[in-house]
């Protein structure tokens, strides 16, 4: 079937963020950026005024003495971003996060379900983003990704360019082959010694020609997207709410320590909000589990205030539970819990500036935290709370855990991870 993929890309993202946020910045040129002491991000009017990125605040001041200079607000630009996110998946689960200004979406055979032209789809999920966000986005349309990115910078800002098939020559022959989306500066070379300048000199090529000069796989499927091919498929992220997420461990041997225990429980919360965030869920409800070495268990239930998938919140939620769950002298070997009442983060409440913003400030920590955990290994960092669980070693998985510290210890030294509130491991 042939594909209709969608580009969104946020117009000067995150100078338009500054000024979604505070009017009175709204039709000024600003910049981004103050706290490394150059443009990060310009906004469109001062784009106009012929400043750039990475041009130095110092001559920016000299060039503009008018000119709004802020931070950067990652937090900020990060919640704007998952937004977005959660904005396209209303009308399509399959959507790619590319970054932190664009997305890809599939929108395929949508036109039925729909009872719209897939230009009126992309139309209205591009007017519920300016409308949701305040910020406007540049749209492609296409048969491939090459193609719809190809769209969404054609006509900035806010534009919107579906790319049919039949018109893609057109588009092509105006690209220049270093501005294709994978075609860096090395391979910008290498073409333009082969005599391709434009995309659509490259675009004509046949096989022969990309065999006979070794063209790379990668290369050849950029080729073949610019013939109006379908090769890149869109890296999905994983949106399916589950009903709960439960998370429980055994430990060897039972214990009677409080704060073990606890650190077990810790641990548990930090893999469920973990597991949470990767699907987009915060819950709503926590249940724990203490179960004792006599087989009784102890459940309780603790609503939440707000929906949260931020361990630091649990924890503290469930401090004075635990305090009266927990009976002494009893041995303990497992702990559990279960994240409830799930709701995906497309349907949280959007104040911004209310409540929810508040907990949404750790969500550029916890992303970091997650991004790091999937390269180094799980509880590479972890809170400080679970420290005591994740030092345990059972008493016959040692051989293979030390294996496994080894390797860790390595990948620590090249990356020293100090976080305020986390704890240091290894
Ligand atoms: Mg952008």
């Amino acid at each position: 079937m042939e594909r209709t993929i969608l580009h969104f890309d946020g117009d000067s993202f995150f100078a338009s963020i500054e000024q979604a946020m505070d009017y009175r910045l709204r039709g000024k040129p600003i910049v981004t950026g103050a706290e490394r002491g150059a443009a990060t991000a310009l906004s469109i009017e001062a784009k106009r005024l012929g400043l750039y990125r990475g041009m130095p605040m110092k001559e920016i001041r000299e060039r503009c003495p008018d000119i709004v200079v802020v931070n950067s607000n990652y937090t900020a630009y990060s919640v704007y971003a998952r937004r977005m996110y959660a904005i396209v998946r209303r009308y399509t689960p399959l959507v790619e996060e590319y970054s932190i200004d664009e997305c890809f979406a599939d929108i395929t055979g949508l036109e039925h379900a729909y009872s719209m032209t897939y230009e009126q789809i992309a139309l209205m999920i591009k007017h519920d983003l300016e409308a949701s966000l305040g910020i406007t986005f540049g749209v492609g349309m296409g048969p491939s990704k090459v193609i719809a990115k190809i769209g969404s910078k054609h006509n900035k800002p806010a534009g919107f360019t579906p790319i049919a098939r039949e018109l893609i020559p057109a588009f092509l022959e105006k690209v220049p082959i270093g501005s294709v989306w994978g075609i860096g500066r090395a391979m910008t070379l290498t073409l333009s010694a082969l005599g391709i300048t434009t995309a659509l000199q490259f675009a004509q090529k046949d096989e022969a020609w990309l065999r006979e000069h070794k063209i790379a796989k990668p290369y050849r499927e950029i080729w073949y997207e610019l013939r109006g091919g379908f090769t890149k498929q869109l890296a999905l992220e994983p949106d399916q709410i589950p009903g709960s997420i439960i998370k429980t461990r055994t430990f060897s041997p039972p214990s009677k320590d409080k704060a073990f225990v606890f650190a077990q429980l810790s641990k548990n919360i930090e893999r469920a909000c973990a597991k949470a965030r990767g699907v987009g869920a915060h819950a709503r409800e926590v249940g724990v589990m203490l179960k004792s070495q006599d087989f009784l268990y102890r459940n309780r239930e603790v609503p939440l205030s707000l929906p949260t998938n931020d361990p630091m919140i649990i924890l503290g939620a469930l401090r004075k539970v635990f305090a009266e769950m927990f009976v002494p002298n009893i041995l303990y070997r497992a702990t559990g819990v279960s994240l409830r009442s799930l709701v995906h983060e497309s349907a949280l409440p959007q104040d911004l500036f209310g409540a929810s913003a508040k907990a949404s400030e750790q969500v550029a920590i916890l992303s970091a935290v997650d991004t790091l955990n999937r390269r180094y290994g799980s509880q590479t960092v972890h809170l400080a709370s679970s420290l005591k669980a994740v030092q345990h070693r059972e008493p016959d998985r040692q051989k293979k855990r030390k294996v496994a510290q080894v390797k860790l210890s390595v990948e620590q030294r090249k990356k020293t991870i100090d976080l305020p509130f986390l704890g240091r491991v290894h």
